[in-house]
């Protein structure tokens, strides 16, 4: 019976993988290796520090409350408060095979390994010798880095003067800049090619699950100030059994993260349009 319980505990548990996003510093190169032939491509609102995925125009009603702001003032809506502009973002699994130093205190992996302090939890990391990271992670960003890589798609030759697909040869992604100033460059690295094989223990995430996606009303109850850790434990004493309540936060707090840096983006290019 014992092996049995056990063999179920691991099934739930792949089922509600929390998505791993790939960490992108100013001021590094990542090295990866895509793993999904097409990018999961969404659209998404920036609400209360969360990216919510958008319903589409007919069923989306933060859509809809932009669409009358328009009509009422079509030469200044973006300029008012209410008005929660969509914006497309994409994600795909990658191999991060990024040289980084580990911090075992936090699980955080320090890419910039002339650090001696881990950024996030200040611990030591003077001592840890650095090493390709080796794991599967969601590379999760808007068009400008996307563009980019559909750009490489077919596009990069190997040494036989092949072409090749995106999956079969190596990338990195310069970061630069901070703030709105970032800049996200994809270098193919024509030295990397071949089939890529996942180390063990290692499986893809579920690009569907990698942003919250919401039901209309529980969109607006996020818009009119309802925290969303609120809105998953009223869903989940609605309709889910209690343990999942965990695993929804978790996911929460995830997601939050690169979706500030991303906001900075589209900042940045609103700007880029205003002065460019
Ligand atoms: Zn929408
Ligand atoms: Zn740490």
């Amino acid at each position: 019976m014992a092996f049995i319980k056990e063999v179920k505990a691991k099934e739930s548990e792949s089922k509600f993988k929390k998505t791993r996003f790939m960490q992108l510093p100013s001021g590094t190169v990542s090295s990866v290796r895509i793993l999904n032939d097409e990018a999961y491509e969404t659209y998404y609102h920036y609400v209360k520090g969360y990216s919510i995925r958008c319903l589409g125009r007919s069923e989306c009603p933060i859509c809809k409350v932009n669409t009358e702001i328009y009509m009422q003032d079509p030469d200044a809506y973006r300029e008012n408060k209410s008005y929660i502009a969509s914006r497309k973002r994409y994600f795909v699994n990658v191999l991060d095979t990024t040289v980084a130093k580990h911090c075992e205190k936090c699980g955080n992996d320090v890419k910039d390994t002339s650090l001696v302090i881990c950024p996030k939890c200040n611990n030591s990391i003077a001592t840890v010798a650095a090493k390709p990271i080796n794991e599967v992670r969601v590379l999760s960003k808007g068009p400008a880095l996307f563009s980019q890589l559909g750009e490489l798609d077919g596009n990069v030759k190997n040494a036989q003067g092949e072409v090749m697909s995106i999956t079969d040869f190596g990338i990195d992604i310069r970061v630069s800049g901070t703030g709105i100033d970032t800049i996200t460059t994809a270098i193919p690295d024509p030295f990397v090619t071949g089939e890529v094989v996942l180390p063990e223990g290692e499986e893809l995430f579920d690009l569907e699950k990698a942003i919250i996606t919401l039901e209309p009303e529980e969109m607006v109850d996020l818009v009119s100030g309802v925290q969303l850790r609120d809105i998953f434990v009223a869903r989940s004493s609605k309709d889910e059994p209690k343990e999942k309540v965990a695993t929804f936060v978790g996911k929460v707090a995830d997601v939050s993260e690169p979706a500030s840096a991303e906001a900075l983006q589209d900042v940045s290019a609103r700007i880029d349009k205003l002065f460019g």
